[in-house]
């Protein structure tokens, strides 16, 4: 048994773009995850540098930020049993095209920048990250 747990989910500018929000979202809820929290915003380039500085040190950083504040986002907090793990295993492998069949990132993924959702992966990310859009 374990308690109830929360991650962040964010459903990234190329499926925002897409109108994929209702079909991503159904993919939680019926996979057990409540959506407790959702609010659309538009980051700025520093604010996404802000939310993705663990990769500072990354070659691909500068345009990941520049994805990340290239149009809307949904930022939600996902609630249930597990949530952190069980959210990554719907998103699927970073590189949609390694990603499992099913998956939000093989169904809907463009590439290995554009792969539609980002999700929490640890209780310390996780709780930051919530913190960092619902404060
Ligand atoms: N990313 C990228 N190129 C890479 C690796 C990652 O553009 O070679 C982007 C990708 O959008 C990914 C994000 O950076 O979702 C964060 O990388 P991470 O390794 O944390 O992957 P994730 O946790 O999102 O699966
Ligand atoms: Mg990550």
């Amino acid at each position: 048994m374990s308690e109830a747990e929360q991650t962040l989910s964010i459903i990234k500018p190329d499926a925002v773009e897409r109108n994929l929000e209702k079909e991503i979202k159904t993919i939680f809820e019926k996979s057990g995850l409540k959506i407790i929290n959702s609010k659309k915003i538009h980051l700025s380039k520093e604010e996404a540098a802000d939310f993705y500085k663990v990769h500072q040190t990354k070659p691909f950083y500068d345009r990941l930020c520049s994805y990340l504040s290239s149009g809307p986002i949904i930022a939600m907090i996902l609630e249930g049993s597990n949530a952190i793990k069980k959210n990554r295993e719907l998103m699927g492998a970073t590189d949609p095209l390694k990603a499992a069949p099913n998956t939000i990132r093989k169904l809907y993924g463009v590439s290995i920048d554009k792969n539609s959702v980002h999700g929490s992966d640890s209780p310390e990310n996780a709780a930051a990250e919530i913190k960092f859009f619902f404060k």
